[in-house]
Parts: C-alpha cells; structure tokens; sequence
C-alpha cells in the first residue's frame, strides 16, 4: 500500500463508520411529521381564558402546548390554524424551521401570533420527548434543578380588592404550601395619572395591600409585588422607596418596558432587586433589555417568549449578563409544565409564577393531576412532559 492510498484509507474509515453509525440511527429514528391540530378552550374567568393547543402526528403521537391569555384569543386561534397549516406534513424536529418563518409574521402582528408559535413549539418538544420515551428536560441539557420553586400569584384570583382581601387570598395559598407570594396592588390605578394627590392615594392603597399581604405570610416567606407599569419613573422611585420596609424578593415592571431607560434608572435607584419581561419575545427582543440593566431577573414567558427554546436561549443571555431568569407564567398547567421543563435545565433559575386559586378543578385539566408540594411544582420522567389533556374536565369546562 503507498501513502496516498494509505491516507484514503485512513480518511474514508471514519466516514465509513459514521456513515453505518448515523443509518443504523435514521432507523430507529421515529419517522414522524405533523399533521392536524386540535384546539381545547376552557372558561377561566374575566382575566382571561385557556386555550390549549394538541397537535398530532402520522403516527397518532400528540403533543399539548399552552396558547392562553395573549388577552386577543380569537386572533391567536387564526394563527394556530396558520402556523400548524404551514407545520402540516413537516418533521417534528423542524422546531428551529418554525421560529425562522413565524418571526417576521410575529414582528409585524405581536403577542397573538407569537403565542401561536410559543404553543406550536411546545407541542413539538412534547411530541419529541415521547418519539425518544424522555421527558423533555432531557432534550435540553438534562435536569440540574431539583426544585421547581414557584410562587402564588394571586392577583387573578382575588376579587376583593382590599388589604383584607389580598390578605385572605394570601393565607389561602399559605395554607397549599406556598412560600411566596405576588400581589399587583396598584392595578385600579389609572394609567397616565397627574394628579399627585390622586397619585399617593392609589400608592399608599397599594402598598398598605402589600403591607397587609407581608403581615399575613410573615417574615420567613418571600413577598413579590408586580406594578404592572402603572408608574412612571419619579413616582416608580417614590413607590420603591416606599416599599423597602417589606423586603421584597423583587419588584416588578414599575413603569412600561418602553423607554427601557426608565426601567433603567428605576433598576439602579431601587433598594430591592426589580425584575420584567413579560411581553418581550425572542432573543433579539430581550437582548437590548439585559444589555441596558433594565432589571435584575428577567422574566420571559414560554407562552409570549417564542416557546421552550426561545426560553432556554434567553436565560442564556441573562446568565451571560450574570442575571436571574425566573418565568413569567400564569398559565394553565400546561404552560407551568412547559415552562419547567426548561428551567429545569437552567442553572440561573430562581422562581416560577404560579397562578393561585383561579379555578378550583385547575389541577384536574391534565392527567396527571397538577401537583404543588412544598411550594415547588412537581415534574415528572415521564415522557414528553409528562401529562396529557384530561378532556372530560376540558369539555365540562369548555368555552360555549
Ligand atoms: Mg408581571
């Protein structure tokens, strides 16, 4: 054999190997594409409803994702219907594929069709994890959170808007072992207010609900306030101070994510740590945020964010600008279980939302049950992400 035979040889062998490798692999790589979509609307209440998305396969393999409260359903239902049309006879690793053609529809439409996609996404990841029988965390890096720690919201679920009723919902999600809880009390305030008596009225309400709240759940249990941009950045400083005695965990989007520099000087005056980012979607959305230090945990949303690996890589972001990613997330359970899937792989995770109290048969909409313990969300290995849809509580709960 002379040497340039030799060096063939040697550079064809490990081709030749992969080559067997990779076709043993493709034959026992699930041939699997998308084919129709199943849409399951439940009545939640006057906050919003949940609408779940189910998308099947050639092979009778489905999976959930979550397309609720983007606030404008019957829009998102049209770009379900879009996007799974276009997904239709695809393979269900075309995840990277469906971000590429849904982007520019979703600049130029906003949250409805990008919770569209979100949903769709999800359900491709679902749809993964049971063609391999892993749960999805393993698809992302495998899990390194033990804890899936989550907080009440309980916003949603409290009508009497009162100190004594934020209170009363707050010994409730106590009571189902919540360790934290989040209120928006400044939420009957007017948007655009000048009137600085009208002001410190609604800002004193707010914060004695706060006070109230920290009162009922004690100093060992951690306390969120979310300000649903009601302010803007001299009375968001004037708030912050005012609620440095209740040792916040974090507070929340204080003025609106635009201009990010009131974000900004709001983030660096506050004596507690500030988080937001809600309604941001995608990489290229959240980059400019971190990079301004608009607050020190970012909060996207796998239902607004672009869905599971639009989270992943966002968190990858923060923790390069040394920053917390803690999901945004009232959701149904679906959207919870999506949401953890990921954190579950993420290493600056803290905390995920939870919204307490909404309905009382919420755990009973997936299969099975939702489970909260300890304050932390219970994930299973089972495969995919673990649940399926419980139609019967879906259709005795069905939109009309
Ligand atoms: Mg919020």
């Amino acid at each position: 054999m002379n040497r340039r035979s030799m060096l063939q040889r040697l550079a064809l062998t490990p081709l030749t190997m992969a080559a067997d490798k990779f076709a043993c692999g493709e034959r026992r790589l699930p041939n699997l594409t998308v084919d129709g979509l199943e849409v399951f609307r439940v009545k939640v209440n006057r906050r919003g409803n949940w609408t779940i998305a189910r998308l099947q396969t050639s092979r009778g393999v489905s999976g959930l994702g979550d397309a609720s409260q983007s606030g404008k359903d019957d829009q998102t239902l049209v770009y379900l219907k879009q996007f799974s049309a276009l997904l239709r006879g695809r393979s269900i690793f075309d995840i990277e594929w469906l971000r590429r053609i849904t982007t520019p529809i979703i600049l130029q439409h906003g949250a409805p069709a990008a919770v569209a996609a979100s949903a769709l996404e999800q359900c491709l990841w679902d749809i993964q994890g049971k063609a391999f029988s892993v749960p999805v965390y393993d698809l992302f890096g495998g899990r390194i959170q033990e804890r899936i720690r989550v907080y009440a919201n309980i916003n949603r679920s409290t009508d009497d808007r009162t100190p004594e009723g934020f209170a009363r919902m707050a010994e409730r999600a106590v009571s189902a072992s919540f360790d934290a809880v989040k209120l928006a009390p400044f939420d009957e305030m007017p948007r655009g207010l000048t009137d600085k008596a009208q002001i410190e009225h609604f800002t004193q309400f707010g914060v004695a609900c706060a006070q109230e709240v920290r009162n009922t759940i004690g100093p060992g249990r951690d306390l969120l306030i979310d300000a649903h941009s009601h302010f803007n950045r001299e009375d968001g400083l004037e708030l912050a101070r005012c609620l440095e005695p209740l040792h916040l965990l974090w507070l929340e989007e204080v003025t609106p994510a635009k201009p990010v520099d009131d974000l900004v000087a709001i983030n660096k005056g506050a004596p507690m740590p500030t988080a937001g980012g809600e309604s941001i979607y995608g990489v290229t959305g959240f980059y400019p945020y971190i990079k301004a230090e608009a607050v020190d945990i970012v909060m996207p949303d796998v239902k607004v964010c672009g869905g599971m690996l639009e989270m992943k890589k966002i968190a990858a972001l923060a923790e390069g600008a040394g920053l917390i990613a803690s999901p945004h997330g009232p959701a149904s359970p679906v959207g919870n279980m999506t949401a953890a899937h990921v954190i579950a792989t993420v290493s600056n995770f803290n905390i995920l939302e939870f919204s307490f109290g909404e309905v009382p048969w919420r755990a009973e909409l997936v299969d099975p049950p939702e489970q909260i313990s300890a304050s932390a969300l219970v994930l299973s290995s089972r495969p995919g992400l673990g649940i399926t849809l419980n139609e019967k509580t879906a259709a005795t709960y069905a939109v009309s």
